[in-house]
């Protein structure tokens, strides 16, 4: 059947979004395929269609249980029903008896965790798998921004499953990263559909600051002045909250916090109501955001500067889906760059950690097969965050104890935390250059992706000289703006004399 017909009948969709009929076509016709599509082109749709017209099932390996639901979700309203996420949402009952009846089911969703258990394996080893999908596939490789141990043994498990047709999708990716997903997926031909990463509709603004203390006022200038609806980033909870209050009491928009720390009942509502145009800005952490299907958001801010460049570009991703100008901002303060260094490093295990851990780890837990068996109180008694026990919990399980020993299993952890802050500390870096550059905002970006600029765009960035009254409401056009950089170097020298003079 033609394509386009499947794609209007089944999913009411006129025509194909950029890159997904190369996809489709590749998947249809038995090649293993590696995508990358800018987020919010419709990466799901490329296993969705040949999902409907391939035998077996289709297993989707996804890293986030919010990204999995939202998946199911699009499914049903689809009219797809025999789709089934197995992650820690299903109750003990619902697994069992979806494990009873899998091959019912005509799309699995499954965290890459779930994947490694072996009565989860021999189940799904039952199946005929007819396509086998590396969602966020940039999560295999330890280059990337987000690497995940347990990704990284994706190639052996598609071997167990009989090498079944793959398809890894990633929307940031850069040159290495995609050579090493498909290093370790083992795949020897694959086809590779490389879709520029460039949003031309987005322009870019890095506002620099020289005083931390005024990025508050200047994000609420902003906010009154932007055409909504927009997202706030921060990497701060507590900021996210006091911003959100601050729009609200100084009514300058209804806007409301997103976070980690909030119960899934109260995230869930809060999306809702900023999808439903409730809410005007979201105040959120990187927490917000995957699988939100919001067309028409204009603004992104972002109050601190995020840990690398990839998940900036997936942050700012979300604005403009439908082809609108939207603008990403940046706030910036020199120094800036210390608080993702000390989250890059918070989010691995310390070294002291590490000690604890193996003064703790005695013959006792040494089993006659050599493996450790570690025991979950051990995470919360040496303070282990879930990401740190994750890592930590990894390389114990994955090395053979009877070859190493204990002192080099310990040394083994230590130095993939070392590796994994010397990566993070790099991006930091290379987040920091973009920032402070005098180059050419976007030709920067598509370049630390391989990338050259064909067409230059009218509004591009703040270095190209991006007009920034195109973003803002009629009736604040005329109103002074604090995008306007000469007056802040006016500010910044007038401070710099006073504070001479008063050192004087
Ligand atoms: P991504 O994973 O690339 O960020 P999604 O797969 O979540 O994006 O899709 C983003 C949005 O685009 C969804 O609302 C989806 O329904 C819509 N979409 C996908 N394909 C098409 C298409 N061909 N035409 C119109 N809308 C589409």
């Amino acid at each position: 059947m033609e394509l386009e017909k499947v794609l209007k009948e089944h999913f009411g969709y006129p025509c194909f979004k950029t890159g997904q009929k190369e996809v489709i076509t590749s998947i249809l016709s038995g090649q293993h395929t590696l995508a990358m599509l800018p987020t919010g082109t419709g990466k799901s749709l490329c296993y969705q269609l040949p999902g409907l017209m391939l035998k077996g099932q289709i297993l989707i390996i996804s890293p986030l249980l919010s990204l999995m639901q939202d998946q199911v979700e699009q499914f049903k309203k689809f009219g797809e029903k025999r789709v089934i996420a197995l992650n820690s949402f299903l109750s003990a009952d619902e697994r069992q008896k979806a494990f009873h009846h899998l091959d019912q089911y005509k799309f699995i969703f499954i965290s890459p965790e779930m994947l490694m258990v072996p009565y989860i394996i021999r189940k799904l080893q039952e199946l005929t798998i007819g396509l086998f999908v590396v969602d966020e596939a940039h999560c295999i490789s330890q280059w990337g921004f987000d690497f995940r141990p347990d990704y990284s043994k994706l190639g052996e498990i598609r071997k167990k499953f009989g090498n079944p047709l793959t398809l890894a999708l990633t929307a940031t990716a850069t040159k290495k990263v995609r050579e090493d997903i498909i290093d370790s997926l083992d795949l020897e031909e694959i086809v590779k559909i490389e879709s520029t990463i460039d949003r031309p509709n987005i322009g870019f603004y890095v506002k620099e600051l020289y005083d931390f203390r005024d990025k508050q006022d200047v994000v609420l200038d902003l906010v009154a002045k932007l055409t909504k609806p927009g997202i706030i980033y921060f990497s701060s909870k507590k900021v996210a909250e006091q911003i959100a209050l601050l729009l609200t009491e100084k009514r300058i928009c209804r806007a409301m916090a997103y976070h980690g720390g909030l119960d899934q009942h109260t995230r869930i509502l809060i999306q809702q109501q900023f999808i439903y145009g409730q809410l005007d800005v979201i105040c959120a952490t990187s927490a917000f955001g995957m699988g939100i299907n919001k067309e028409n958001i204009r603004f992104i801010i972002h109050y601190h500067m995020p840990m690398q460049l990839e998940s900036y570009l997936q942050e700012i991703g979300r604005a403009g889906r439908d082809g609108e100008p939207s603008i990403a901002i940046l706030l910036y303060t020199p120094g800036d760059e210390q608080l993702p260094l000390q989250l890059a490093e918070s989010e691995l295990p310390s070294e002291q950690q590490i000690d604890w851990l193996f003064k703790k780890i005695d013959e006792k837990q040494i089993e006659k097969d050599g493996k450790i068996t570690l025991n979950t109180q051990l995470m919360d008694l040496g303070g282990f965050s879930e990401i740190q026990w994750r890592i930590v919990e990894d390389i114990i399980i994955n090395t053979p104890i009877e070859t190493v020993g204990l002192k080099q299993l310990q040394n083994l952890i230590k130095d993939f935390v070392k590796d994994r802050i010397t990566i993070k500390k790099n991006n930091i870096y290379k987040m920091k250059t973009w920032v402070e550059s005098n180059f050419c905002r976007r030709e920067y970006i598509l370049q630390y992706f391989d990338e050259t600029l064909l067409n230059k765009v009218h509004q591009c960035c703040d270095i190209c000289g991006l007009q920034f009254n195109d973003f803002q409401t009629k009736d604040s056009i005329n109103s002074p703006s604090v995008m306007k950089t000469e007056q802040n170097w006016k500010n910044y020298l007038a401070k710099i004399l006073i504070n001479s003079e008063l050192r004087e």
